[in-house]
């Protein structure tokens, strides 16, 4: 496995590509965890030669988020990742990312700016800029990111169509603590009544899910059902919402094109989650 610090490094390389070679790329934040360690099997699985990139992108960071405390553990990381078979793994700094005369900024319309965009104002715009930056460096041939962001994947599947970059994207499911919970590193920011209390994201979805097969169809109802289990938890609901899987908007009558997504405050933790209804 090799290090490459510098993107000038990284361009080397993916313009020297073997010619047949698959080459999958696994864009991540760091902090790994077995639903980032998934995306690299998928990758290994389905290319030859497969680059991880650790990278905190300050850009889809509110003022008042995270950043500054984001996890951080780069020698796990490297650890973890050396022992997944990874090709490449592309460890930039901001200062190259992001140099001082740096004005270009990606924007996908609409998409950009409903639920975790509504409440994260900017994130999408930081998440489109840093994506498009880094296919821009590694040129891979499928990049490998999971459905626990769901919006993401709809947002970055957009914005490579409309701008014709022909890197697919290849979903992948969400990957769970054995309780339900959606792994995330900010999950490690949760005290051990937070964790219980957590519960409430996937539970509020069964029962949503459970509703609908015994024949509930009416979104109001469904999401009022699905609110009372995260009331119930003391979570704070930032959204919860039945949309269509592709457009993403607002469905009033759930049938099996419907995601069910949402988001939730756990104390100071902003935590989400999503499941198809069938
Ligand atoms: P992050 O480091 O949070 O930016 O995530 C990097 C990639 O890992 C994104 O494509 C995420 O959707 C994906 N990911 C994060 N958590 C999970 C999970 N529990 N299951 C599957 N993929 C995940």
């Amino acid at each position: 496995m090799q290090i490459v610090e510098s993107v000038s490094r990284m361009l080397e390389l993916s313009r020297d590509w073997p010619p047949k070679a698959k080459v999958g790329f696994v864009p991540t934040m760091g902090y790994l965890h077995a639903g980032h360690l998934s995306l690299v099997q998928q990758a290994n699985l389905l290319c030859d030669i497969t680059v991880v990139s650790i990278y905190v992108n300050p850009a889809q960071f509110g003022p008042k988020e995270d950043l500054a405390n984001y996890p951080r553990d780069i020698d796990r990381d490297l650890q973890l990742l050396g022992n997944s078979q990874v090709d490449y793994v592309f460890f930039p700094t901001t200062k190259e990312i992001y140099p001082e005369n740096y004005r270009t900024w990606v924007e996908v319309d609409g998409l950009s700016g409903v639920l975790c965009g509504g409440s994260r104002p900017g994130h999408f715009k930081g998440v489109a800029t840093i994506v498009l930056k880094l296919v821009n460096i590694v040129k891979p041939h499928l990049m490998f990111m999971g459905e626990k962001d769901f919006q993401q994947v709809v947002v970055l599947q957009t914005m490579l169509r409309d701008l014709n970059v022909s890197t697919q994207i290849v979903p992948c499911p969400i990957v769970r603590e054995k309780d339900g919970l959606a792994m995330s590193s900010r999950n490690v920011y949760l005290n051990p009544q937070e964790r219980e209390q957590a519960l409430c994201l996937s539970e509020a979805i069964q029962i949503i899910k459970s509703l609908y097969k015994k024949g509930i169809t009416n979104s109001d109802e469904l999401i009022r059902r699905g609110s009372e289990i995260i009331e119930r938890k003391d979570g704070r609901l930032d959204y919860l919402k039945l949309v269509d899987s592709n457009s993403l908007e607002d469905m009033t009558v759930a049938d099996s094109h419907t995601r069910i997504i949402l988001a939730v405050f756990i104390g100071r933790t902003r935590l989400i989650d999503n499941q198809a209804m069938v």
